[in-house]
């Protein structure tokens, strides 16, 4: 072998391919019950698109992303996260119109240079919603519940919803100082980053996941206590509709996201028994960001999850389903001979909607049928010399085993006999 697959990657193969497809499907149906739909945006982006979008002083920017010069000297990225790319398109293809609000969804790879650990990939897969033009908090609501209720869905109990509201740029600003303030008297028991980091962006210390910076923010000033009278008018009505929805939630005053554009609420569904890596699905309002990328201001609402923990939960919480696709069919040709009624009896099954492979090569009867019960098939057709002079082939029904033995010709009919009783 050449290499194997980079650093931090990986190949989802045939085996779990099909539980991928399930999640797949599960979200899409999620989307389509609540009117979003789908955006499938490049995977790079001009470098400068994610120095606005997402900050250049965060981690991601800084530190993380695959940037390169295409041979015309440009500086693409590929993508690290999704949303700042949703967001040029809604506003380069004009898609906020009258019809508002636009729900956009999306699925896909997205790229970071991060340390491998378990659950965490360089290339790793995201899916994700925004709302775009409502700054109401029903829609904080509904895209909270929408959430919820794709956890729900994917049968992962134990989940626990954290809330918080971080403010507007009108009353965050007073919230810095005071949390400035309280942090200057504890600096010496910040981790390193955080002293390097908590004068010019201290929310990020909230976030700080040691132990020692947990300790000191423990009895740091809470942002819900200091956000101006529409933000917690805004806050508390976004949670009197998860009350009316019976959604429970714990707020967590220490629940931030760093970015200038993010404001209002936020929240994340967390599992614990992912340990570090506990959120599986994280998000909230950005109603800076369309502004920021170059569009009119435009309020925003969303969230992103990533496949890879949504996979590991679910197997943790034994409710990940084994989604094996099978050929419901499977004809074998014994001798050469049977080669061409087989092929062809084969593409007539599939013509008319059943999953059929064929045997190739030359092999034994029994070696055949082992191969058959292998595969898991619900039906074999049989075609052997004998048969094939007499214008007939042999079904045996893999479940039942018995066989008969009838006219080519009605082969087909009788399948989709067998096969139909099974699905009922
Ligand atoms: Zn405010
Ligand atoms: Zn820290």
């Amino acid at each position: 072998m050449l290499t194997g697959a980079p650093r931090g990657t990986r190949d989802i193969l045939p085996s779990q391919s099909g539980s991928w497809q399930w999640l797949e499907h599960q979200l899409r149906h999620t989307c389509r019950l609540y009117n979003y739909r789908e955006i499938r945006t490049p995977v790079f982006e001009h470098t400068e698109l994610f120095l606005r979008g997402i900050g250049d002083t965060t981690d991601v920017v800084s530190k993380e992303m695959y940037t390169f010069n295409d041979r015309g000297g440009r500086s693409l990225t590929l993508r690290p996260e999704n949303t700042a790319a949703v967001v040029r398109s809604v506003v380069e293809n004009r898609l906020l119109g009258d019809l508002l609000p636009v729900k956009l969804y999306y699925i896909g790879p997205m790229f970071r240079y991060d340390r491998p650990q378990a659950g965490r990939f360089r290339q790793f897969h995201q899916f994700g919603v925004e709302a775009l033009g409502v700054d109401e908090p029903a829609i904080d609501a509904e895209v909270l519940l929408m959430a919820a209720s794709l956890l729900d869905r994917l049968q992962l109990s134990g989940v626990m919803l954290a809330i918080n509201t971080i403010g507007c740029g009108l009353c965050r600003p007073g919230y810095r100082r005071s949390l400035t303030c309280y942090l200057d008297g504890c600096v010496d028991r910040l981790c390193g980053d955080c002293r390097r980091r908590y004068r010019t962006n201290p929310l990020r210390v909230l976030d700080c996941k040691r132990e020692e910076c947990h300790m000191v923010t423990r009895s740091a000033p809470a942002i819900t206590e200091q956000v101006c009278t529409q933000c917690r008018e805004h806050f508390t009505a976004v949670l009197e509709l998860l009350a009316a929805s019976n959604q429970a939630y714990t707020v967590d005053s220490r629940l931030v996201r760093g970015l200038d554009y993010y404001n209002r609420t936020t929240f994340e569904f967390k599992f614990d028994r992912l340990g570090a890596q506990s959120t599986l699905i994280g998000g909230g309002r950005d109603d800076g960001l369309v502004a920021e990328l170059g569009g009119q201001p435009t309020p925003a609402v969303g969230f992103a999850a990533g496949i890879e923990r949504l996979l590991l939960a679910m197997e943790i919480n034994h409710c990940l389903p084994t989604v094996a696709e099978r050929p419901e069919v499977l004809v074998l040709p014994i001798g050469r001979a049977a080669k061409t009624t087989a092929l062809t009896l084969a593409e007539e099954l599939r013509g008319r909607g059943v999953a059929c492979d064929l045997v190739f090569g030359e092999r034994s009867l029994r070696s055949q049928l082992r191969l058959a019960d292998r595969l898991g098939v619900y039906v074999a057709v049989l075609i052997g010399d004998q048969e094939l002079a007499a214008g007939r082939v042999v079904l045996k029904d893999m479940t039942g085993k018995e066989q008969i033995t009838l006219p080519a010709a009605e082969c087909a009919d009788k399948i989709e006999q067998i096969l139909a009783k099974r699905s009922v």
